[in-house]
């Protein structure tokens, strides 16, 4: 466990759909391209480098909706694993 820098949110697209991931959890609607919100501690190690440790699972759903909910991302991203 690093030293505890902050907490930030990560919006990212998992580019698919509700065909993969069913509906958005928010409005239980259809999603054509699914985003998930994921709240993060951002760490630092001994060394000085920082890293990002997820916190809980995430909400999948609309882009809107998660704005909406949790408010603006500190990070927004493409796409990816990260
Ligand atoms: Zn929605």
């Amino acid at each position: 466990m690093g030293k505890y820098i902050d907490t930030i949110r990560v919006l990212r697209s998992t580019g698919m759909g509700s065909s993969f991931y069913g509906p958005c959890e928010l409005c239980r609607k259809n999603v054509s391209e699914m985003f998930v919100m994921q709240s993060k501690m951002l760490l630092m190690r001994n060394d000085g480098v920082m890293y990002e440790s997820p916190v809980g699972g995430g909400t999948y759903g609309h882009r809107e909706c998660l704005i909406g909910k949790f408010g603006d991302p500190e990070i927004e991203r493409a796409g990816g694993d990260g």
